[in-house]
Parts: structure tokens; sequence; C-alpha cells
């Protein structure tokens, strides 16, 4: 089995989740920007983090053979001071080329607080700037739905954006659909608690195709799983899908898509 991880923060993973996850085929990760389990106070401590993401975890991925990639950007938890965010903004241009740098994410919205979506327009507009590709991560919960709309209104609305260069990223039964309507990838992400399980993320790949979707673990600082797009690939073969049908889910489909920045090279 060989797979590519889209969606995980290995800044709060051990060494042996690299080496877990080489084991089990995994040939890339990328590490969207997000919150790192506490509020960070000043553009120096974000300015670290994209020195992290860019410098050290590929160093630490190469290790293992796997390739690591990032995006950048300033999270929706930590956008309600939009002065602080409008400065850790002005930090990423000078990041983008940096050679493991897929785009801008994962922005989005939190609590869909008026602030939160201040900063997400001004990082669209950033992506669309710099000709970047866009990943978003949706809220939890009640605030999905609600959540979800805003950020696709604001995406339809801007002529710049090119809806095959976004994705939209935890979606769930209730927001698969109007997400591949409007023409953008959708990720689901596979918490053992919270968000799609193994079962919920198959169900919706056969109701919905296999065609701009991908699976990912989104395994952070909480209670979630590296090895989730594996074992969700195993769960797939029980469930009677064929070999070409998982690899596409696992690692044809995220290739397609991530291709699309010139940085994204596996060999
Ligand atoms: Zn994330």
């Amino acid at each position: 089995m060989r797979y590519i991880e889209p969606h995980a923060h290995m800044v709060s993973r051990t060494t042996d989740d690299y080496k877990h996850m080489a084991l089990a085929g995994c040939a890339a990760v990328c590490e969207p920007a997000f919150w790192a389990g506490f509020d960070r106070r000043s553009p120096a401590g974000f300015y670290d983090y994209f020195c992290q993401l860019t410098e050290h975890e590929p160093r630490r991925a190469a290790k293992f053979g796997v390739k690591h990639f990032c995006w950048l950007c300033i999270n929706s938890k930590e956008a309600e001071d939009v002065k602080l965010a409008e400065e850790v903004i002005d930090l990423i241009p000078a990041f983008l080329e940096r050679e493991n740098v897929l785009g801008i994410g994962e922005i989005g919205l939190n609590k869909n607080s008026r602030n939160e979506l201040k900063v997400f327009e001004r990082q669209v507009e950033l992506a669309a700037k710099h000709r970047q590709l866009i990943l978003v991560h949706t809220p939890h919960l009640e605030d999905k739905l609600k959540g979800t709309r805003l950020i696709l209104d604001v995406l339809k609305n801007d002529p710049r954006i090119t809806p095959e260069r976004v994705i939209i990223d935890h979606v769930e039964e209730h927001t698969v659909e109007m997400v591949l309507d409007c023409g953008m990838w959708a990720g689901m992400t596979l918490y053992p608690e919270t968000k799609c399980t193994p079962a919920r993320a198959i169900d919706i790949l056969e109701l919905y195709g296999r065609e701009r979707l991908w699976l990912n673990s989104a395994c952070d600082w909480g209670v979630s799983d590296p090895l989730a797009v594996p074992k969700t690939a195993l769960e797939m073969k029980k469930r009677g899908h064929g070999a070409k049908a998982i690899e596409q889910a696992i690692f044809t489909n995220p290739k397609t898509f991530l291709r699309q920045s010139p940085h994204f090279k596996l060999e």
C-alpha cells in the first residue's frame, strides 16, 4: 500500500509516528499551518512556526523517506485579533517560494465570527494575488453548515479563484454535496470520536463517487490517529472495494490535487 497523508499536524507528533506512517506506506505528508494548542502572542511566534514547517519538519520526515510539504496562514482560532493576523499575513509572501510550500491553508472559520471572516477574506486575497492553492478548514459540529456556506460564498464571489484549486476540508454528510457542486475538492477527516469515522467516510465515497475527494487523519495534539488513512484503506478492502478504487482515494486523488502546485514533487 502507498498513500499520501494530505493533512497532518506533525509538529505535535512524535518521531515514532513518522516511523509508523512510513511503515504503513506513507509517501508524503502535508501539514497545514494551524493552531498550536495554545494562542501565540506575537508575529515572531508565527515566524518561528513557519520556519519549523519549512525547514525542520521536512528534515525530520526525510529520515524515514517521507516527503514533507506544508501550507501557510494564520488559522481561524487565532484570527480574533485582526491586527496580529494582519502582521502574520504580511510575513507569509517571503515564505511562499520555499520548496515545500503548497499554498495558503488551513484558512477558514472556527466560530463564524465577524473577525474570523475578515481574516479569511484577507487570506483569500493573499492566495489570489500570489496564485496559490487554498486549503480550507470548516467549523465543527453545529457551526459547520453555516460556516461552510459563508466560506463558499466568499470563494464563489471572487472571479480570481478557480474552484478546482480549492479543497474544503472536514466535510461531512451535510456539507459534502454543496462543496462538490461548486467544483471544489472535499476532504474527509478521519477522527476516532468526532468528524468522520472510517465507516462514514467510506459511505460518503460510495454515495458521491470517487472524484475530487480525499481522506486525511488531521492528526494533531488532540485525540487523533496518524494511521487513520491506511486503516480506512483496509476498511475499504473489507467492504469489497478493489485495489484501484482504494489507491485512487488514498494516493491518486490527493496527488492530482496537490500536483497543481509546482512544489509538489514526489520523487
Ligand atoms: Zn488541521
